[in-house]
């Protein structure tokens, strides 16, 4: 099974290496694709380049062979919308079950997503929940997945069985850290270090980003 985690990682941090690293177990699965946007169509800015944001993510993951750079919204270089990549997967042959994983609060928005009425006949999604959000919201959430023509599935292993189709809610660790904070701690002078893997905290400073 094909598992892509997508966001912006303006930079990747250890919230997002860490989720990467229980989804591994959490979905039976042996890899993980970390992809990153190269022009976020939901957030209004991305500080750093594409380049440069593609940079920290394969020098964060350089050293774990279960953890993967898909590079391919970046190399596409438009607008990246999440229903080119899963078409252009598919096109590449892939035939495995395929998984997109997200936050309960970006599942609650798919309704606005380009192309959303393909999606369940092209990938299974998996939510993760975040911090904070309310029962209304999960059934809300639920309620949007269902009428998109997604089934839940109870367990991990109902994903292996079918290319696409189902639904899954996860309860995963989530660190209280994220790229915003990043950035305005570095913007404040203040230390980034053991947020973000060591390598990235260099490659920042080296290069002077998010400081204005
Ligand atoms: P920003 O603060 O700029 O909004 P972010 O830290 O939320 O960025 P993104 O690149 O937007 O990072 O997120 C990519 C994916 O990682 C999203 O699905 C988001 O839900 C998830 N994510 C972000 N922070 C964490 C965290 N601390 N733990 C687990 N998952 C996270």
């Amino acid at each position: 099974m094909k598992v892509i985690f997508g966001g912006t990682f303006d930079p990747v941090h250890i919230g997002h290496l860490r989720m990467a690293t229980e989804l591994l177990s959490a979905l039976e699965v042996n890899r993980i694709s970390l992809m990153p946007c190269y022009k976020a169509v939901h957030k209004e800015s991305v500080a750093a380049s594409a380049s440069e944001r593609l940079a920290m993510l394969t020098l964060s993951c350089e050293e774990d062979e279960h953890i993967l750079v898909d590079d391919r919204e970046i190399r596409r270089g438009t607008a990246s919308y999440t229903i080119d990549s899963i078409r252009q997967i598919r096109e590449d042959g892939v035939e495995e079950p395929l998984c997109i994983v997200m936050g309960t609060d970006s599942a609650l928005s798919l309704d606005s997503w380009c192309e959303i009425q393909s999606f369940a006949s092209l990938t299974h999604v998996v939510v993760v929940r975040r911090p904070g959000e309310s029962e209304a919201e999960l059934n809300l959430m639920r309620q949007k997945l269902s009428a998109l023509g997604f089934t839940w599935a109870d367990r991990s292993r109902d994903l292996h069985a079918k290319p696409c189709g189902l639904a899954l809610l996860l309860e995963l660790t989530q660190l209280d850290v994220s790229s915003s904070m990043i950035r305005a701690s570095i913007k404040e002078n203040k230390s980034i270090r053991y947020l973000v893997m060591g390598a990235v905290e260099k490659y920042i400073c080296d290069n002077g980003l998010y400081r204005n």
